[in-house]
This record gives C-alpha cells, sequence and structure tokens, in this order.
C-alpha cells in the first residue's frame, strides 16, 4: 500500500504538468495569433482541383486559418464557389452543354441554371484550347475517375462549420466577389445577394471568422457605403495597371493611396510583385508597400504562394516565404500549398 506521501507525488506531478500543458496551450494560442495567417487559396489548390469540397476539406485538415471563396452567379443567381466567370477551365460544360457556348467562344457560369451547373464535373485547371494542365504535377484529373462538383456559397459554409463544429476550431472564410462591375452590366447585383447569406451564416461583424475581398474600389465602397457592410473588408491590388472602373492600382499602392484606402478597408491583398521581386541575377528588390500599409492601419495578404510556380527569378519557396513574411513582414498570405507555408510559419 502506498503511503500518504507517495500518494501526493503523482497528483503534485500532475498538477505541475497540468500546469504545463496550460502555459503550453496558452503559448501556441498566442502563437497562432501572432503569426502570420495561412489563407488557404481556393483550398488546397496545389492537390486538389480548385474550389471543390475535397480541396477545402483537405486545406481545412492541414490547419488553414481561412479558406478563400471566390464567388460568381448562376443564371438563377445562386452564388457559386468558382474562381472565373467562365466555366471552360475547369469543368466539362463544352462537352455537356455544347450550345451554350456565348460568340467569343466562352462559356459563361451566368449562362447556366444551378440545377444545369450541378450536372458537371470539374477538373484540374487546363487549357480550354490545347486541354492540356495547367500546373503538371498537380492533381491528374485526366487519368482519375473521382467526381467534384461545384459548390453553392451555402454548401461550402456549412461544410467549414460543420468541420468547426466536429474539430472544435473556428476556422475562417476569406470571401471574394468576382467581376461585379461585369455582373452589373449583366443584369445581376452579386454584393446584393453574398452580404445577406454571409450574414445569415454569422458573418456581420469585425470580430467574425471573416475577411470579405474585392479587386474594384468602386464596388469595395459601395460594399462598405449602400451595402452596409460592417465585417472586415480586404481591397484586393492587381500587378499592375488598372481595375475595371479604370481605378488605378499604381496610385493606390502609394503611402498616399494606402491612407485613403484605410479609410474604407482593413486590409489589402496586393500581388506578391508589389512587395518583392528577383532580378534576372537573383537580386532581392523590396519595396515599402507593407511598411507605408501598416504605416496607415492596413493588414497586408499578399497572393499567391505557389512552390510549383514562384515569382520570376525567385530563388525557391523558402527565398520567397522569407522575403514576404521576414523581410516585408505580411501578415497573411494566399497559399495554394497550405502545409508548405504553415510548416515555414512554424519553424
Ligand atoms: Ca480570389
Amino acid at each position: 500500500m502506498k503511503s500518504k506521501t507517495t500518494d501526493h507525488r503523482p497528483q503534485a506531478g500532475s498538477y505541475l504538468s497540468l500546469l504545463g500543458v496550460f502555459f503550453a496551450c496558452a503559448a501556441s494560442a498566442l502563437a497562432a495569433e501572432t503569426r502570420a495567417l495561412v489563407i488557404a487559396h481556393r483550398g488546397a489548390s496545389g492537390y486538389l482541383p480548385e474550389h471543390t469540397q475535397a480541396a477545402k476539406t483537405l486545406a481545412y485538415g492541414l490547419g488553414a486559418d481561412f479558406l478563400e471563396q471566390d464567388i460568381v452567379l448562376t443564371k438563377d443567381d445562386v452564388p457559386v464557389v468558382l474562381h472565373d466567370i467562365y466555366l471552360d477551365t475547369v469543368t466539362d460544360v463544352a462537352k455537356r452543354f455544347p450550345d451554350r457556348k456565348r460568340a467569343d467562344g466562352r462559356f459563361y457560369v451566368l449562362d447556366l441554371t444551378l440545377a444545369e451547373l450541378k450536372q458537371l464535373r470539374v477538373a484540374e485547371r487546363f487549357n480550354a484550347k490545347s486541354g492540356k494542365a495547367v500546373f503538371v504535377k498537380r492533381y491528374p484529373s485526366e487519368t482519375s475517375a473521382a467526381e467534384f462538383h461545384v459548390s453553392t456559397l451555402e454548401e461550402e459554409l456549412q461544410l467549414i462549420q460543420g468541420l468547426n463544429r466536429s474539430l472544435g476550431r473556428n476556422v475562417g472564410i476569406y470571401p471574394e466577389i468576382k467581376q461585379p462591375k461585369w455582373h452589373r452590366e449583366q443584369g445581376h447585383d452579386i454584393s446584393r445577394v453574398v452580404l445577406p447569406i454571409l450574414a445569415r451564416y454569422g458573418y456581420t461583424t469585425k470580430q467574425d471568422a471573416c475577411f470579405l475581398q474585392c479587386f474594384e474600389l468602386t464596388e469595395v465602397k459601395r460594399i462598405r457605403g449602400e451595402l452596409g457592410w460592417k465585417g472586415r473588408l480586404v481591397m484586393l491590388l492587381n500587378g499592375r495597371g488598372q481595375d475595371a472602373d479604370g481605378v488605378d492600382h499604381d496610385t493606390l499602392c502609394t503611402a498616399e493611396g494606402l491612407k485613403e484606402l484605410a479609410a474604407i478597408v482593413d486590409g489589402i491583398g496586393p500581388a506578391i510583385g508589389r512587395i518583392v521581386t528577383w532580378s534576372s541575377a537573383g537580386e532581392k528588390k523590396l519595396t515599402d508597400l507593407v511598411k507605408w500599409a501598416h504605416a496607415s492601419g492596413l493588414a497586408v495578404h499578399p497572393y499567391t504562394i505557389r512552390v510549383d510556380d514562384l515569382p520570376k527569378n525567385c530563388p525557391s519557396a523558402d527565398a520567397l516565404h522569407v522575403a514576404l513574411f521576414r523581410d516585408a513582414g505580411s501578415d497573411g498570405v494566399f497559399t495554394d500549398f497550405t502545409d508548405v507555408t504553415l510548416a515555414w510559419l512554424r519553424k
């Protein structure tokens, strides 16, 4: 029989190890709050066809903090999760609905109802003319019989919230309103359809796990103003030039432009080339974009890390992560490879 003292020892030990666990958890929670955010770009798109439920589930399992949704509307005004207003580079639409081709030779999401879209099979991104995969080492859709389908925004939100419940996490969403000006010209108001759905799923304030993003400044202002969005908002900044409304993104990327943006948005999503470039000699050149953005109180989430398609002259995936995080101080990043970026950030 054990003495009272020996009875106490393991208890004291358990208490101490519990304390250890508590501090370890507190430390890791702190690390999770302070390290940069990993945003799964179209899901785990480095490994599975982009924007499919499989790609989202894998990104979730790999530990992403946020999962990205690109949103376009169907003919019957249902928001679906697809990167392009076109269908012919990620689905078999040309085979299933050949008569829906427009005069420009493209197939548009907006020309099919949700019921029709659900008949399509989604594949790894390919060139519509040649039929060849864009990223040759990615998921081999041409030889795989596994089926992937188009998701509605609501299906995806339910998937993420379902996983949040079953796994006890709070992984966020990062929806993008795609080509709002084009949608309006076609007679559809995409933001007005999407915002009430986000609200219905609990995304309304800056405390909610959601960043809403868009490339068009006119729409970003409208989302914040007329449409009354109170959640976090991110202005995407293209690599160079004007957006669909003729707004010059070079101007927005100046210290003054960023100060003006800070009155409307919480963060910016710039192309990586606006933060860092490499010369043909391999020399790294950093801009002041992140410094200026931070001076205006803006978070910076550049796009996109692709380890199989690095920026021009960038020597390695490691060098890209070093530049974006250690050198420039980005607050998060869109990545096709959640696991690679997360492993780098945890080093
Ligand atoms: Ca996007």
